[in-house]
């Protein structure tokens, strides 16, 4: 998608002048977030699940040094080749030097939200090698030339007459075709061609057993499978929180993933992966990317316990009604917007500011992450380091000194109601951003106070 903005209130302005879009995005994610209700109730042990998966995330983060030791180890024995990417830089790198070193050009990636993270596919690009993403989602806004929107449901934005349309364009469907069924057909043989033909394929990593040095990818087309059993090299990009200390604590993990993310009792294809098969090969790439310096970060260290599950997205109203391309960062909404001031604060300023703050988000997370009140935080890291847009910095002060003095909150008052009664369009016009949708209540005839003062008994 062609960006022209780096502001999440003008992106979500550009996203919302498709009302119908915006309408249904917002039904399908809602629809989504009930769908994990219902299945959450079914489990009276749901919120025991929650905290004890906070804890051992938290006990992952206190020892990563150690598990990522023992990870590695444990992997290596298996006989899986380990390797560390201190950023993004280094990770493509490694997959390239893998990739040239076989001369091989051509790659199958199932869905990997670090690669999106790592710029890697535009990276191959720029040196020759094609990547086919055989996520079905994924494929769509590949094709499309778009990132995805959403880290679980990556083409969510799309109606599937625009899906048809790419399809007719790309995979030779007939014009005007967009029954779900026939495109999916249509991807299915399109993918199974690339599948048998590709003999490196990549995944992502959705936990990785530091005790037995295994991991396990989740998929409900089983199209990492596919890529990774066809292929004579398996390349695993790995997040280092992706960590978990033993075999035991997956059931914990895998019983939440999926129920938060779409409301499934479980993943249709969770594979173990543990050691390669005779003449292949697999390779994992342990990724730091900033997670370090995260975690090194009190207020924000809880974040990299997330499990990129979605649940945060499909319940928040602001990411339902902006999409997931105004986040422009690979991962959106609420989570997203913690960690992506943790990259560059500077370009990222704005995302801390994209939500209510009602706490939904962490109302729902499988792992207790506080997430509304990170964001609260980084608003507040955000002002103190002067990257507030000047005109909400010089409001937040005009309202600090009203706010701190009686005298000012009392007159304020009175100008207010009658500005709102005799001058309306001194507030309700284009300069301010909070009136655009909203109409303009009806001034009281008198504050609070003046009522209690005549009222009280
Ligand atoms: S922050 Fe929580 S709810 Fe959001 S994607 Fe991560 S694990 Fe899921």
């Amino acid at each position: 998608m062609e960006k022209t903005s780096q502001d999440h209130s003008e992106l979500a302005a550009n996203f919302n002048k498709d009302e119908e879009r915006v309408d249904w995005h917002d039904e399908t994610l809602w629809w989504i977030r009930q769908k994990r209700d219902k299945n959450v109730h079914q489990l009276p042990e749901w919120e025991t699940l929650r905290e004890v998966a906070s804890q051992i995330k938290n006990n992952v983060l206190s020892r990563l040094h150690i598990y990522l030791k023992q990870f590695e180890k444990n992997a290596t024995y298996n006989g899986m080749i380990v390797h560390w990417a201190a950023d993004a830089a280094e990770h493509n790198q490694i997959v390239l030097d893998l990739l040239q070193g076989r001369g091989v050009d051509r790659m199958v990636k199932s869905k990997s939200m670090l690669t999106e993270e790592c710029g890697l596919n535009e990276f191959l690009a720029e040196h020759g090698v094609e990547v086919v993403d055989s996520d079905l989602g994924e494929r769509i806004v590949q094709l499309a030339k778009e990132p995805p929107s959403h880290i679980v449901l990556p083409c969510i934005h799309k109606k599937k007459e625009e899906i048809g349309e790419l399809f007719y364009k790309y995979l030779g469907t007939p014009a005007g075709v967009s029954d779900p069924q026939i495109l999916t057909e249509t991807a299915r043989q399109h993918l199974r061609e690339i599948f048998l033909t590709r003999k490196v394929a990549l995944t992502g990593v959705n936990f990785a057993v530091a005790e037995t040095g295994e991991f396990v990818v989740c998929t409900n087309e089983g199209n990492a499978d596919m890529g990774a059993h066809l292929a004579d090299i398996h390349i695993a990009s790995m997040g280092i929180e992706k960590l978990i200390p033993e075999k035991k604590h997956l059931g914990v993990f895998l019983r939440l993933l999926t129920r938060s993310a779409t409301g499934q009792p479980i993943t249709t294809y969770s594979s173990h992966f543990k050691r390669p098969s005779l003449g292949k090969e697999i390779h994992v790439i342990l990724v730091d990317n900033g997670r370090s310096i995260h975690l090194g970060k009190p207020d924000f260290r809880e974040s990299l316990k997330c499990i990129r599950c979605g649940a945060c997205m499909n319940t928040c109203p602001v990411y339902r009604r902006s999409g997931g391309h105004s986040y422009h960062n690979a991962v959106a909404g609420p989570i997203g917007s913690i960690l992506a001031p943790n990259f560059d604060m500077e370009k990222n300023a704005d995302l801390p500011f994209a939500s209510t703050l009602c706490g939904s988000c962490s109302n729902v997370c499988p792992v207790k992450i506080n997430i509304h009140e990170q964001l609260y935080k980084w608003r507040q890291v955000i002002v103190q380091a002067g990257l507030a847009p000047v005109a909400k910095k010089a409001g937040m002060q005009v309202m600090t000194a009203v706010l701190s003095s009686p005298g000012l909150y009392n007159s304020a008052g009175k100008v207010g109601r009658w500005v709102f009664k005799y001058a309306p369009f001194a507030v309700n016009n284009q300069l301010n951003p909070w009136y655009k949708q909203r109409d303009l209540p009806s001034a009281p005839k008198q504050s609070f106070k003046e009522w209690y003062l005549t009222n009280k008994a």
